[in-house]
């Protein structure tokens, strides 16, 4: 009997490898794919080809010579001469998806063709995924027509409860770029630091920025602007939109401990802005100019979540701005204050992004709401919101991927199965709304997680993830897992290691 289960196993395994090695080894997984039987093998002679004259695809041309160069001791050239055998890379307007590419491999030649440039790096992308090796390196024939299922595929990293280095930010920004994830959500502010080096309001850094000597590993520090700068520029090489987190009104105990003169005249509420006292309006306005100034993004987050409840209703001045106002308790003036800095930001040409809170009574006109409640993004939608879907019972990859004692018990278990059963649309929702919902965010808040540590909580989860955004909402689990096993070598040779034991 043992025999015959053993004999089973094995020819159900094999079934198994012809099923699923009919497709390529991709991830995340792209809309259509034909496999051939022929390769084209890569050797010294290979060659890059793209058009003359433009600079971004000559770029791209440089981005993939120098991977493909490190990881096989080739050296490829760029040409301009399509009858050269290799790769060739090029825009096609005939590809009507945004960001989307088509890639053919056959023996003599390959072509990349994208919508635009970001489709090139997605095709790019694909390649890196597939290069193989036996005797030489090549990449399996194959036809993929490939795009985006949402246009907002985002990574949140916490670098206020624990801070990382410059040179893992960008591991994280490849890592990102591989996956075909295209916004880095940066949180940079919050009760355990103040990461943005500030000119205008030094004690920021001076104290803000070292709020924690308890807990001194990666507690303390903050990135200077100019190291931003850089950061900036390697994730616009990567067509990846970074937006920078201002927490505000709560969550703010590191602003607190730097400018105590903005808290309430009550002392209470450590980690709250007195929204009562005008000078808390006009340092926000200063600090935020100086951060798009340096940033200059498209979105800016203003977080406002979790303001601790009944502070403002003992404040005098907080009461005194509830009567002039006219309002009908506190929570319609955190909607009155976010909205004053909300309209600041928006004057200046940038939109906002803020945590859902309080929408049925209204948030400021154009802000993108990120719902992180179950439910919440789908209440914005309906109202006519555009909105991030990130569910945290899917998406806070902080939380443990099996049962731990060492977790608080407020933390769900997320394993990689629910991580990949994620849908940004609900089912419920009228197909009328859809349009409203631009994606999702994962995010990795770091009370408990050293930089050491991030991989670990990300991977293989973050790879599910990047199918629930960029693929088609049909989902095979036993295909996806076999598919995170075959890619699992290359992810750790660009330095993530995966959990041990959860998946
Ligand atoms: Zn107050």
């Amino acid at each position: 009997m043992k025999k015959i289960l053993v004999l089973l196993t094995f020819l159900f395994v094999i079934i198994i490898e012809n099923i699923y090695s009919q497709e390529l080894n991709i991830i995340p997984k792209p809309v259509n794919q034909v496999t051939l039987t022929e390769r084209f093998n890569l050797n010294d002679e290979c060659r890059v080809i793209i058009q003359k004259d433009n600079k971004e695809v000559k770029r791209l041309a440089e981005y993939l010579k120098s991977d493909f160069e490190k990881r096989t001791g080739l050296k490829l050239k760029i040409d301009y001469d399509k009858k050269s055998k290799g790769i060739q890379l090029k825009l096609d307007t005939s590809i009507k998806e945004t960001d989307g590419y088509k890639l053919a491999v056959g023996s003599d030649n390959i072509i990349v063709s994208g919508n635009n440039y970001k489709g090139i790096l997605y095709g790019i992308q694909t390649m890196k995924m597939i290069l193989s090796h036996d005797k030489e390196f090549y990449l399996p024939g194959c036809r993929i027509t490939d795009y985006p299922r949402y246009p907002h595929r985002g990574f949140m990293l916490d670098a206020s409860r624990h801070f990382q280095s410059i040179g893992f930010v960008k591991k994280v920004l490849d890592m990102m770029a591989l996956l075909k994830l295209n916004v880095f959500h940066w949180h940079l502010i919050d009760d355990e630091g103040w990461r943005i080096e500030s000119k205008k309001y030094p004690k920021l850094n001076e104290i803000g920025s070292y709020r924690d000597s308890l807990y001194a590993v990666e507690r303390n520090g903050y990135y200077s602007q100019a190291e931003i700068k850089e950061v900036l520029k390697y994730a616009g090489e990567r067509y990846i939109k970074v937006i920078p987190e201002v927490e505000m009104p709560g969550h703010s105990r590191s602003v607190m401990a730097s400018y105590p003169e903005l808290l309430c005249p009550t002392g209470e509420g450590g980690k709250t802005y007195c929204a009562g006292n005008l000078k808390s309006y006009e340092f926000l306005k200063n600090v935020i100019t100086e951060i798009l100034d340096l940033f200059k993004p498209e979105i800016i987050h203003v977080g406002g979540d979790e303001r601790p409840k009944g502070v403002w209703e003992k404040c005098p001045d907080c009461k005194q701005m509830i009567i002039d106002k006219n309002l009908a308790n506190e929570d319609m003036l955190q909607n009155y204050f976010m909205k004053e800095i909300c309209d600041f930001i928006s004057k200046k040409g940038v939109k906002t992004f803020a945590w859902a809170e309080n929408i049925k009574d209204g948030i400021p006109k154009n802000q993108i709401v990120e719902g992180w409640h179950p439910g919440e993004s789908w209440e914005a939608a309906n109202r006519g919101y555009y909105t991030v879907n990130a569910d945290n019972w899917f998406t806070y990859f902080d939380y443990p991927s099996y049962p731990r004692n060492d977790r608080p018990d407020w933390m769900r278990v997320l394993n990689l199965e629910t991580a990949y059963s994620f849908n940004p649309t609900p089912d419920s929702l009228q197909e009328s709304q859809h349009k409203f919902i631009l994606g999702s965010e994962c995010a990795l808040w770091t009370e408990l997680v050293l930089e050491n540590d991030v991989q670990y909580q990300l991977f293989p989860r973050i790879l599910a993830f990047s199918e629930v955004v960029w693929s088609l909402p049909e989902k095979n689990y036993e295909q996806f897992l076999y598919r995170v096993k075959k890619v699992k070598p290359y992810i750790n040779s660009i330095g993530f290691e995966f959990e041990k034991g959860a998946w």
